[in-house]
């Protein structure tokens, strides 16, 4: 993805890695009319005629925002060493910090960190080992998380990748007095409408927020896991494997690509495929994706 200026605003992504899970493990019910719909607007050499000659192909990066001298990085990716069960992200090391730099970025630069919700994937930035201890990446930032995310990931008993994030990844950066919990619906720079601000997105996880910014320009809109992939624009209704209240996550879905559409946003996706930034139209009672270049 090329810098989008928006107004005073600019947008940067951030790569870490894709992972390619098999299309059928993420999502039942797409057909191949489905596929050959999506084909007809969006480019990936993993997605094939069947569901089954198709990977689930997702992308993960950070945005890093940029703003009236402030920088804030929009979600933190998987991390590097961090233990999952998941093979593709365990333990890896990946060369995220090495593409920072290569934005003339280094960690201190950092000022404001967003997670838009707490799921392994991202928040694994948020900390980096130190001499066998987990402590914050970003050491001038302040991190902001969901309260709800917060509450609903520390009670959790079950022994999962996002109770294992929360340890390694959530808790060392509260523990370190550098984070804050807040509610989904906040202004974190000037205000509502002008500025940068939250908006619940409930459904993917219990305090899922969007992000929201715009600064004599477009707006940009940070829609995390709303959606993960294009072939969600052909199929919004349809559940997907990590929405952890599916019927709450397709009704944001919906919400969230109408209006997108209606109003022209520029969306940033946190796991399309590169170019990644685009614009959401309609097609029909559904959706297509115009990517930005
Ligand atoms: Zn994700």
């Amino acid at each position: 993805m090329k810098p989008v200026t928006l107004g005073r605003m600019r947008v940067r992504k951030l790569f870490e890695m894709e992972s390619a899970p098999p299309f059928s493990m993420i999502l039942q019910g797409v057909t191949d009319q489905d596929l050959a719909r999506l084909a007809t607007w969006n480019v990936d050499d993993t997605l094939g005629a069947t569901p089954d000659q198709s990977a689930f192909t997702m992308s993960m990066h950070s945005y890093v925002l940029e703003l009236d001298g402030l920088r804030i990085l929009v979600d933190a990716c998987n991390g590097d060493h961090k233990h999952r069960s998941i093979p593709d992200v365990d333990r890896v090391e990946t060369p995220f910090l090495a593409n920072l730099a290569a934005l003339d970025l280094t960690t201190d630069d950092i000022d404001l960190v967003l997670c838009t919700h707490l799921h392994f994937d991202h928040v694994g930035w948020n900390t980096r080992l130190e001499n066998g201890k987990w402590v914050p990446t970003f050491a001038n930032a302040r991190y902001l998380f969901s309260r709800s995310d917060f509450e609903h990931f520390g009670e959790q008993d079950l022994e999962d990748d996002h109770l294992r994030a929360f340890r390694d990844s959530v808790l060392p950066v509260y523990e370190a007095g550098r984070a804050e919990l807040v509610e989904a619906d906040i202004a974190v720079h000037r205000e509502i409408g002008n500025g940068v601000w939250l908006e619940p997105a409930f459904g993917h996880s219990p305090g899922n927020f969007s992000v929201l910014a715009r600064a004599d320009g477009e707006q940009a809109l940070f829609w995390g896991d709303v959606v993960h992939h294009p072939i969600q624009m052909v199929r919004p209704e349809l559940t997907m494997i990590f929405d952890g209240d599916p019927e709450a996550a397709r009704d944001v879905r919906l919400r969230t690509l109408g209006r997108a559409a209606d109003e022209e946003m520029v969306c940033f996706p946190a796991h399309f495929r590169d170019p990644s930034a685009g614009r959401v139209l309609r097609d029909g009672d559904v959706y297509r994706y115009r990517f930005l270049e």
